[in-house]
């Protein structure tokens, strides 16, 4: 789950990263306030969305005056902000964060990752903050330092120094920055994130070290022992289709195809994907419908499938093991009948009962492609999406 920079900086305040003063808004007028309030000579006001590369999209801008805050604050509100990570369509701002605007000497840059291969929270950090760490990982690695973190010890203050210097951290403010590390990192480990970035973390002109941005994510599954998080959901940044499956437990990615799957087991449904890529067609999303293929969550899931404009076609492709061939030949028929399907809709069925299953299909009456394996299914809903 992602959260907004605002949200991301009330939490690691709590932890004790030093960050500036600011707060949300929900409209020009509350922009204009709050800099009075925070007072000061220079303001920053920052599209929240759940995007990055927002300065460059024109989504951040530094004010002199409380005026000049309301006059940016009615741009940048209301405003479809595209960055690199928006895709082309950009995303609606409905949100602002106005803080004190920071003396940047220098823009450094520390994120923390959870690394499977080790089992552990990575802390990375570069002397290269403020743009894309992307560029700098590809064409410079050497200068992005790692730090493999103790889950039993907590960052040590040796290896939270050391790292300070090897990013230029002047002597005066290394036991700083080795204070902001361990408290970013008992926040990382205390919510469950799945990943923390300070992108810029600055040394200020008077040498302080605070948090300019902030991204937190957290671990999905681990939610369930955080409502506080949970509260902090803003579905306006998630995929309507997305929100909605997650609603019926179905895992389900938007893609830009126009085929759509649906299919129990995530490597099935990956498999599914390639193979309809192998025969030139494109997949219009991902579905899992997980361990229970039921008459509602199949109807569920061709509802969302439908609700895409490009949708040309329907591929489902289950394997009965736990759950029979018949059951789920029924399961379909009853939602393809509820949901009065107005696309091409190929079935392959493998498994328990497949033979029974593939009759219920033939004798629905329904216009339902029998599919005889993966590859004759794939072609098939190529075929079908191309209108032959
Ligand atoms: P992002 O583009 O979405 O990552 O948003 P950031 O919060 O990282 O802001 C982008 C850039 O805006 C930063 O790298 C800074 O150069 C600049 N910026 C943000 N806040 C301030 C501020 O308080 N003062 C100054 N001078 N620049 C700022
Ligand atoms: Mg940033």
């Amino acid at each position: 789950m992602k959260i907004h920079e605002y949200q991301a900086k009330e939490i690691l305040r709590k932890y004790g990263v030093a960050t500036p003063r600011g707060h949300p808004c929900f409209s020009v007028d509350e922009a204009m306030e709050v800099a009075k309030k925070l007072g000061g000579k220079v303001w920053v006001v920052k599209a929240q969305i759940h995007a990055g590369g927002r300065g460059k999209g024109g989504g951040v801008k530094l004010a002199r005056s409380p005026e000049e805050v309301k006059s940016h604050a009615g741009q940048i509100l209301d405003m479809q902000l595209k960055t690199h990570q928006t895709g082309p369509e950009g995303q609606k701002v409905r949100r602002l964060l106005v803080e004190e605007g920071a003396d940047i000497r220098k823009e450094l840059y520390v994120g923390m990752v959870i690394d499977r291969s080790t089992q552990r929270v990575v802390l990375m950090a570069s002397s290269e903050g403020g743009m894309d760490i992307e560029e700098v990982a590809a064409k410079t690695p050497e200068k992005i330092h790692k730090v493999t973190i103790d889950p039993a010890k907590g960052l040590a203050d040796k290896d939270a120094e050391d790292i300070a210097r090897k990013i230029g951290m002047p002597e005066k403010s290394v036991a700083q920055a080795r204070d902001f590390l361990k408290a970013l990192y008992r926040a990382f480990d205390d919510t469950d994130a799945s990943l923390a970035e300070i992108n810029p973390l600055i040394l200020t002109g008077d040498e302080k070290v605070l948090a300019l941005d902030a991204k937190m994510n957290f671990d999905d599954n681990a939610l369930f022992r955080h409502p506080e998080l949970v509260a902090l959901r803003d579905l306006d940044e998630e995929d309507l289709a997305e929100v909605e499956a997650s609603k019926y437990d179905l895992n389900y990615i938007q893609l830009d195809g126009n085929i759509g799957c649906l299919v129990n087991g995530a490597g099935l449904a990956m498999a599914t994907m390639d193979i309809i890529k192998l025969y030139g067609g494109s997949p219009a999303n991902f579905l899992d419908v997980g361990g229970g293929a039921s008459t509602e969550k199949v109807t569920e899931a061709f509802k969302i499938m439908l609700r895409n404009p490009k949708l040309a076609a329907i591929l489902v492709n289950i394997f009965g093991g736990i759950m029979k061939c018949d059951v789920i030949a029924q399961g379909v028929v009853a939602a393809a009948r509820e949901v009065k399907l107005n696309v091409p809709l190929v079935v392959r069925l493998e498994g328990t009962n497949v033979e029974i299953g593939k009759k219920i299909l033939a004798d629905s009456g329904l216009p339902i492609i029998s599919g005889n394996n993966m590859a004759d299914a794939a072609q098939k809903v190529v075929a079908a999406a191309r209108g032959k």
